[in-house]
């Protein structure tokens, strides 16, 4: 349930109806707005009766939020909620950032690399997992600790944002010293306690939706995070399972149009598992752009023919960089424009 206010409500106005609130057993959330202030009603809201809220002064109108996920919905928040993870690299509003790198942390000279091509390219942020949720057991799991001290001195040498994932409780509070951004992975969207655990953390999540999760499943998901206090959250396209073996997962494009009209959060896109083929990547890529994603998460590699994990989907430096160059012309036909950082770090 939403309290919306006057505009001319007084700040004791806002502090009763809190007051109330807090009466009925539920937590008040004031939202303060540029016309006027909300106030949200936090909890399991479904037989709440707020006709006496309705009655106190100051209240303009009680609105009941119909969809399940409450936090996230436009009816919680109708503009664009932006999440920046680092100066300049803000995610929700008109720059469309765009993060890349390999799919996971190798080596030093592997990851500096990286860096440092992308950073040439344009990216505004890295990627890169130290803790990889591979299918097999038998391979490689990642470098952990050691690959976020990586991702740190490839930060500090090419000034980009770090994004990187998280896979357990423990895992999140040790990448949340690291990185710019937590990003959950989509095996784990519906791991409620790693979603808990990092909407506790005051640190911006990128939510992968999971492989074979509705968009309201991904937003429910997402609410796990608000729920806790943290409302800088990324939401994340990359593929659902398909029946057809031409391509790795079927990248729904469909998706960003209809999570940005059910929710305020930005929703990017991330067309290298979302096809899992490399000369799917730059097409998909062009086409999120002009779907309208508020960002992209794409894997390049120094080397993909060696990579340790998703090669084969993997963009070639110079594949990277071309395809910068198309994604700048097409933000700017929609009337967007490709975050850049500054010259030199
Ligand atoms: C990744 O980003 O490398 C990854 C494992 O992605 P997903 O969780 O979408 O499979
Ligand atoms: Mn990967």
């Amino acid at each position: 349930m939403l309290v919306v206010m006057h505009a001319s409500a007084s700040t004791s106005d806002i502090d009763r109806v809190c007051v109330a609130i807090s009466a009925m057993g539920f937590q008040p959330l004031p939202m303060p707005g540029a016309q006027r202030t909300t106030v949200g009603l936090v909890g399991n809201d479904r037989r709440v009766d707020g006709s006496h809220i309705e009655a106190l002064p100051g209240v303009a109108e009680i609105i009941y939020v119909s969809s399940p996920f409450k936090q996230v919905s436009r009816e919680w928040r109708a503009e664009n909620t932006t999440v920046t993870i680092a100066p300049g690299v803000t995610f929700g509003g008109r720059d469309v950032p765009v993060i890349a790198g390999p799919c996971s942390v190798e080596s030093e000279s592997q990851i500096l690399a990286a860096a440092f091509a992308v950073r040439a390219a344009g990216a505004v942020a890295l990627r890169g997992g130290a803790f990889k949720p591979r299918s097999s057991p038998y391979s490689f799991q990642g470098m952990g600790k050691e690959g976020l001290a990586l991702l740190q001195r490839a930060k500090q040498e090419t000034g980009l944002a770090i994004v990187t994932e998280a896979m357990d409780d423990d895992g999140a509070h040790l990448v949340a010293e690291y990185a710019d951004c937590i990003q959950i992975g989509a095996r784990n969207m519906q791991n409620y306690s790693l979603l808990k655990t990092v909407g506790k953390l005051r640190k911006p999540v990128m939510l992968k939706r999971g492989m074979a999760a509705t968009v309201q499943e991904l937003l429910l998901s997402a609410e796990y995070i608000l729920s806790e206090g943290n409302d800088q959250v990324i939401l994340c396209e990359r593929g659902v399972r398909t029946w057809d073996p031409s391509s790795r997962n079927m990248f729904d494009l469909n998706a960003i149009p209809t999570v940005q009209k059910l929710s305020h959060l930005p929703m990017i896109a991330d067309p290298s598992h979302g096809t899992g083929v490399r000369d799917r990547v730059s097409p998909m890529a062009r086409a999120a752009v002009a779907a309208g994603a508020d960002g992209l998460l794409i894997e390049v590699h120094p080397d993909p023919n060696k990579a340790f994990s998703d090669g084969a989907q993997s963009l070639f430096p110079q594949q990277f960089a071309d395809l910068m160059g198309e994604l700048h012309a097409i933000a700017s036909a929609i009337g967007r424009h490709v975050a850049v950082l500054p010259a030199t770090p």
